[in-house]
């Protein structure tokens, strides 16, 4: 009886989270995505219960010669369209692609700069993160409140006295390009590597509505392949030097990975795909779409961070709620209208208002996925005025928002395949 009753629960759960946040919600979380249902269709595997330890053609178990095929294939689409020459598709995640980096250029004891953690650096890039539990020592390079970014004057004279391994840049609060070419030059000159994290732009990089980094200088490009980039949640790591990267790939099995969760390759070789055919297009509207939310949201109102920059040039938008009452309050509140976003630390924030910040970060990448555009944008401005300044009803706005959503239910900038020509048994999503 009991099994029958937790079988019933763990369906529910599933099928309730997927009409839900497929459905009926506005997902606005800057660091997540959708794949394609064909990049779905293609995740569901016999390579989810495989191990293939080591490198393509050079494994230390047997069975594995489709395992080869599609880790080369996805590989080889990966570094077209990111224009680099190496690639390492094993790191589990960014964290995982940090973490190996970060490891094979500096040992336990040494220092890294990083960038100002108001500029966006991820907790990975810290002593209370990877670098932490690595022994290396970060220091945060200085921040211009004007331009919210790194101070590269006193960056310059950082490099000079500190003498790192390797800078990072790259964040996750991220609304404006880090200066990669003047930090790369500045690292170089004292013998640095640069390692960018474009976990959260790397979509944006591969559609062309971001400068690319190894053409900049970063000696390693880290990502996450499910931020802006919409395929399955996994990290890689790009380069365009052999050497340098021959020693990261040498590490990344055995010190980080063993089974490097194989069902991800034929997706992410299938979402490469798509960017390379629908990359600029969905790059370019995701920035449009930031820049037009930013600018409603400031017309009625709303405290956006860095009006004097434009906003944003990225597919983020941060606003300041704390006459609202505060991150926590206002992400909990549109949650429940069902509008996800998640509170966030601002610049001006000191670091003990981690729990309840100033701030909300919204990310449009998802919602752009699913065909939204500028208008839509005006039309998430004004629900989340009517809820939090006008403070209509949480009820009225959801109905808003479900219906809303219930006009973009189908993922755009994405192949297409008859699947039922191919395969009677696929099993759909439950809905
Ligand atoms: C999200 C993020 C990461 C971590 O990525 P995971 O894939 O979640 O491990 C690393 N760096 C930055 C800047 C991020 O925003």
């Amino acid at each position: 009886m009991d099994v029958q009753k937790d079988l019933e629960k763990i369906i529910e759960i599933t099928k309730t989270q997927n009409k839900w946040r497929r459905t009926e919600t506005i997902n606005l979380i800057a660091s997540e995505n959708v794949m394609s249902p064909l990049a779905e269709a293609l995740y569901m595997s016999d390579f989810m219960s495989r191990y293939a330890e080591g490198k393509p053609y050079k494994r230390f178990y047997q069975g594995t010669k489709y395992v080869d095929e599609i880790e080369t294939l996805a590989m080889e689409l990966m570094n077209e369209i990111t224009q680099s020459k190496f690639c390492d598709l094993r790191p589990t995640s960014g964290t995982i692609a940090n973490a190996a980096v970060f490891r094979v250029l500096a040992n336990p004891g040494d220092k890294a700069l990083i960038a100002p953690v108001q500029a966006g650096a991820h907790v990975s890039h810290t002593k209370f993160g990877t670098l932490g539990a690595l022994g290396i020592e970060h220091i945060e390079m200085p921040y211009d409140k004007e331009n919210m970014n790194v101070d590269i004057d006193k960056a310059s004279k950082m490099m000079e006295t500190i003498r790192p391994k390797f800078v990072v840049l790259g964040g996750s609060l991220y609304l404006f390009p880090h200066p990669t070419k003047e930090i790369a030059e500045l690292a170089h000159s004292v013998g640095a590597k640069l390692v960018y994290d474009a976990a959260h732009v790397y979509g944006l990089i591969v559609g062309k509505a971001w400068s690319n980094p190894l053409a900049e200088g970063a000696d390693f490009l880290n990502v996450s392949t499910h931020k802006t980039f919409p395929g399955p949640q996994g990290g890689a790591v790009f380069s365009n030097q052999e050497a340098e990267f021959k020693m990261v790939s040498r590490t990344i099995f055995p010190w980080f990975v063993s089974n490097h969760h194989l069902h991800r390759l034929p997706s992410t070789a299938l979402t490469a795909l798509e960017m390379k055919v629908y990359g600029e297009e969905y790059a370019s509207q995701i920035v449009k779409n930031a820049k037009a939310l930013a600018n409603s949201l400031a017309s009625y109102g709303f405290n956006v961070v860095g009006e004097h920059l434009g906003y944003t040039k990225s597919h983020q938008v941060a606003v300041n709620v704390r006459n609202l009452g505060g991150g926590t309050l206002v992400a909990k509140t549109l949650e429940e209208a069902n509008i996800i976003v998640n509170k966030n630390l601002l610049p001006d924030d000191p670091p003990e208002a981690v729990g309840d910040p100033s701030g909300i970060r919204i990310g449009v990448q998802e919602m752009t996925r699913y065909g939204m555009k500028e208008g839509e944008m005006q039309e998430i401005a004004l629900l989340m005025k009517e809820l939090l300044v006008d403070k209509k009803d949480i009820k009225e706005v959801k109905k808003k928002v479900i219906e809303i959503r219930s006009e973009f239910l189908e993922i755009k900038y994405a192949l297409d395949y008859d699947l039922s020509a191919i395969s009677s048994k696929r099993i759909p999503m439950l809905i």
